[in-house]
């Protein structure tokens, strides 16, 4: 692509219904503030479908936002949305795309990307700008075991997801996001490639309620609790706390838990104030996942376990002696 402007371009992702954004959006906003003020240039945003948020301050971050509020993009439809967006990115030329590293992000980025000839940095854990305008996508790689910097030296736009939870979504603390947005209402002024996917009906999914990532506390266990019947000791524990439970690959790979209560490089990134990690190894996956937590506890029989070199407070012995000795303090 020819005549690349310096702006950034952000795929705005609804959360359920149409009501908010998701967080991961407000994430890679604020970073693109900041990435904005390395390498000066407009940070955009795009809406298809719905109205926008009524909070514009939460839309401080983007200097312009192109809204498509037609009926056809109500609900996400890859082929139109590939389209949608493609052709925005060939009108604007953004220097870079950013969009979430979600279900959705990770089906619709390649897409995007393929239809561009471009490359694309998937789940992104950091990025650097220069003051030429490249872009260092950072992620782990080979199982976590290092932190590899890509870069896209030929072509553009430079395009990536990012991982959820990975940067601040606090606007008040972050000045550089203080702007007033133009919104730019767009019309589909070409013809839809014609839908794949007729929408019937839409139903709340139950482990959508399962929502790791926002907890404040989390109580999550390995498989050094032994068996299963344990679990109801962990959430005896997280009552006390008012906490959610999560747990490690371990325990939905034997099927004792969801997915969706998974920490680590193939579940969730969370960054709760608390984490208490029981019988949990810290191998590096996990430990991926965790990075985030402001504080971190784990009970571990082993004292050579590696949770322990992450963890603030590290208790080694038998989780059940240690569990009921907590839960007892808790209780008195
Ligand atoms: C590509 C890839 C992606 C992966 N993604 C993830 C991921 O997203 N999340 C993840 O968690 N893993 C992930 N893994 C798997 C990861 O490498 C580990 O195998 C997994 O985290 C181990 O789970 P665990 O700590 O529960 O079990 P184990 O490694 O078996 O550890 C159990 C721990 O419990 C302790 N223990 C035993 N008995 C007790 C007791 N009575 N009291 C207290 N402690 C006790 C042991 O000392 C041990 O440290 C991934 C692996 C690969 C290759």
């Amino acid at each position: 692509m020819r005549n690349i402007s310096n702006s950034i371009l952000i795929f705005a992702e609804w959360e359920e219904q149409l009501h908010y954004f998701k967080q991961v959006v407000y994430e890679i906003g604020i970073k693109s503030c900041q990435l904005a003020n390395v390498f000066p240039g407009q940070v955009n945003l795009v809406v298809l479908g719905g109205n926008l948020p009524k909070d514009k301050k939460t839309l401080a971050f983007a200097d312009r936002i192109y809204h498509y509020p037609a009926a056809e993009l109500k609900h996400f439809d890859v082929r139109t949305y590939t389209q949608v967006i493609s052709q925005l990115i060939k009108e604007i030329k953004p220097n870079i795309v950013l969009l979430g590293a979600t279900p959705l992000g990770r089906i619709l980025a390649p897409r995007i990307a393929s239809r561009l000839e471009v490359g694309l940095t998937a789940d992104c854990t950091a990025l650097e700008i220069d003051n030429t305008g490249l872009l260092q996508q950072i992620r782990p790689a080979f199982g976590g075991n290092i932190m590899a910097t890509i870069v896209a030296k030929k072509t553009r736009p430079q395009m990536a997801t990012v991982r959820p939870h990975v940067f601040s979504k606090d606007f008040a603390a972050d000045l550089v996001c203080k702007k007033n947005p133009t919104i730019i209402k767009k019309r589909l002024i070409f013809p839809l490639e014609t839908q794949a996917v007729k929408i019937i009906q839409t139903m709340v999914n139950d482990t959508k309620l399962v929502n790791i990532e926002e907890a404040k506390i989390l109580v999550s266990f390995g498989k050094g609790i032994g068996k299963k019947e344990n679990i109801k000791k962990i959430y005896q524990l997280a009552e006390q706390l008012k906490a959610q439970v999560s747990c490690s690959r371990a325990i939905v790979e034997a099927g004792w838990m969801n997915h969706a209560y998974q920490v680590g490089q193939s579940g969730k990134i969370v960054s709760p104030d608390l984490y208490i990690a029981i019988g949990i190894s810290g191998a590096v996956q996990h430990l991926v996942g965790i990075r985030s937590s402001k504080k971190i506890v784990a009970i571990n029989i082993d004292k050579e376990a590696p949770i322990f070199q992450l963890a603030d407070l590290g208790i080694v012995g038998d989780y059940e002696e240690v569990l009921p000795e907590l839960l007892n303090s808790l209780i008195s």
